[in-house]
């Protein structure tokens, strides 16, 4: 059953085109990466979905309903770039987040609490935030986009600022987090679609060049494995590129890199 539905969205920034017209579903239960290089327009499909930003055109509907209001009500969102109070405790901040979603003091105390072990950070719930690692800032984020029990939880880019130990963290709470809700994150690698979702959305100069299950993909393409990231800087003499329908196989000295 789909819960979101996408249809010809659009968004131009001084006359300027950057989602040229998209359209896709997430189903219930899926967990679905919106995977393309830097610029193609991930966050601003994000922005729009979770009703921080208007669309220039086009349509968003969820179960249905395609009231702004009741979108939002139903999607929790972790932005690329999430802010913190850090001098709050991360029980703090929730508590406060909670609030500010209208919950009386004690459903707020006790929902921080239920998050904060969910996302696997209840022994630091007293400990300050500008002490926590990445990978925790990271985790306390999604609990605030869970914070009033969305349908659909989006990240976005919720592992490419952390270390590795904070990559493995936030990842081992997505595979989690799957079993429980519909997904959708965006991300410029490969490899972490492919560890955490089943689909894929891939992004490219604001329009969506392929859409399918990961499987699906990877046979389309004859690859084995989508085992590499987006790279940038590669010149043609450092690579031989051989061009797929919208993939380009790029072969460097550094290995083995797919590219739009
Ligand atoms: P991604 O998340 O895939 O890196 P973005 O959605 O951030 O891509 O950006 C897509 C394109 O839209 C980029 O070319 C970017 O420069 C442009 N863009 C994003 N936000 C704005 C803005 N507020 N004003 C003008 N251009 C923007």
């Amino acid at each position: 059953m789909s819960l979101l539905t996408v249809q010809d969205l659009k968004k131009s920034y001084d006359g300027k085109p950057v989602i040229q017209g998209i359209d896709f579903s997430i189903n219930k239960g899926s967990c679905v990466a919106l995977l393309g290089p830097n610029g193609a327009g991930k966050t601003t499909t994000l922005r729009m979905l979770s009703g921080l930003i208007r669309s220039s055109g086009g349509k968003i509907s969820f179960e249905g309903m395609s009231d702004q209001s009741d979108i939002r009500f139903n999607i929790g969102y972790l932005p690329q770039h999430p802010v913190f109070h850090t001098w709050m405790s991360g029980k703090e901040f929730l508590i406060y987040v909670a609030r500010l979603a209208n919950m009386d003091k004690q459903i707020a105390s006790k929902r921080a609490d239920e998050l904060l072990a969910r996302v696997g950070i209840a022994d630091a719930k007293n400990k300050r935030i500008g002490k926590y690692s990445g990978g925790m800032k990271q985790r306390l984020g999604i609990a605030q986009a869970m914070i009033h029990q969305p349908k659909l939880l989006m990240l976005d880019e919720p592992v490419s600022a952390l270390d590795p130990i904070g990559r493995r963290e936030v990842l081992t709470l997505m595979e989690e987090l799957k079993q429980e809700t519909t997904l959708l994150f965006s991300t410029h690698i490969l490899n972490d679609a492919e560890e955490v979702s089943d689909e894929l959305l891939l992004m490219h100069n604001g329009k969506i060049v392929e859409a399918g299950s990961l499987e699906g993909v990877r046979q389309k393409y004859r690859v084995d494995k989508l085992d590499v990231s987006f790279q940038e800087g590669f010149t043609p003499e450092e690579a031989k590129i051989t061009a797929l329908p919208t993939v380009l196989r790029m072969e460097t000295n550094k290995g083995v890199h797919h590219i739009f």
